[in-house]
């Protein structure tokens, strides 16, 4: 039930492990990581706490790598187990995906998606979505923002989300309906979390995204603010953090 990420210069995972821990109050089952290290993606979840997940990644991963998003799971769909925690990763490995809320039509898409030759490793409704993106990107041809926008107005539920690719790692798209979720803005670095707790130490400007808005995250570039019913681009509204 909690969304960290980060995207700059620094390394991601101790601000991302940090964040959840601070999301913790929020509740969940199960927590989970996936850290760029500059080549490779490394993606460590489980099952229990944000305690067990540090001691799993600390063993089982590297933990350089200035992009990184992390998430704690109130499981909806399927159980409470390693495999069905996020971070969700497409078929191709390169649409990489955290989600709080649910996809209330998963059945539907990821039947679709099964006769289109797509496989299911998890039980979860979040796994269609990201296999949902990888299709988008390919049959229409477009980025992943676009094909963030093109797949959530296929979806019916409430989210929030986090995604990335691989073979594009200077950036991160967010949306939001229905789950909470804000953006700092550093100087050349960027993080998300489900409230800003996560990031108050590093910046006092925050993006809070309203329902049905998506963002582009991007090093070197603004954020970019868009409806997700329309190709609107709004006006990033930054705010000043109170602290
Ligand atoms: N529906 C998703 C799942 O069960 C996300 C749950 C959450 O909000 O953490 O995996």
């Amino acid at each position: 039930c909690g969304i960290v990420g980060y995207i700059g210069y620094r390394d991601a995972y101790p601000i991302v492990i940090k964040g959840l821990e601070r999301l913790e109050y929020r509740g969940y089952d199960s927590a989970g990581v996936a850290l760029y290290d500059g080549e490779e993606l490394h993606i460590c979840k489980t099952k229990g706490k944000v305690s067990d997940l540090k001691d799993k990644v600390e063993k089982d991963i590297p933990t350089k790598g200035s992009l990184g998003i992390g998430h704690t799971r109130w499981a909806t769909h399927g159980v409470p187990n390693d495999v069905n925690s996020h971070p969700h990763q497409s078929n191709s490995g390169d649409i990489v995906l955290i989600h709080n809320g649910i996809i209330e039509n998963y059945a539907s898409i990821k039947q679709e998606l099964t006769k289109r030759g797509y496989s299911f490793y998890s039980d979860t409704d979040t796994e269609v979505l990201a296999n949902l993106i990888q299709e988008v990107m390919k049959i229409e041809k477009v980025k992943l923002g676009k094909a963030v926008q093109i797949a959530l107005k296929q979806v019916v539920g409430a989210y929030a989300i986090a995604v990335f690719d691989r073979r594009k790692p200077d950036e991160i798209v967010v949306a939001r309906l229905g789950s909470p979720l804000a953006i700092g803005i550093g100087k050349n670095e960027y993080f998300v979390g489900s409230d800003a707790s996560p990031f108050i130490e590093y910046t006092s400007n925050a993006i809070y995204l309203e329902d049905e808005e998506m963002a582009i995250i991007r090093i070197g570039r603004d954020v970019k603010v868009r409806s997700i019913n329309d190709d609107e681009q709004l006006d990033a509204n930054i705010q000043e953090l109170q602290l």
